[in-house]
């Protein structure tokens, strides 16, 4: 099955974002990244990102949300959200 894009969960009034404004820049601490993919890389010439290299999918589930290796078929990361519907940000901050 092939993945198609899908819009953010929406609703009739949008809510008030919870995040300040420098969140919604690059402020990522930890990569999710697939073990398979980082250990295949080791072994790869030129060298190259495991951003470059990875082919992941991120995407909402009945459960939470899931992160999928495309390359290796195979779940990164499924976050159970335990039936809890927690904030979310969507704004868009364009950099340049
Ligand atoms: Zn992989």
């Amino acid at each position: 099955m092939t993945p198609t894009p899908t819009s953010p969960p929406t609703s009739s009034s949008a809510p008030t974002p919870t995040l300040p404004i420098e969140a919604l820049s690059l402020t990522i601490e930890s990569y999710v990244a697939c073990t398979k993919c980082a250990a295949e890389l080791a072994d790869i010439e030129p060298k190259q990102s495991l951003q470059d290299y990875a082919q992941i999918d991120v995407g909402f589930t009945r459960w939470g949300i899931q992160v999928w290796c495309r390359r290796h078929r195979a779940n990164i990361v499924h976050i159970d959200f335990g039936g809890a519907q927690l904030p979310a940000d969507f704004r868009r901050l364009e950099t340049s």
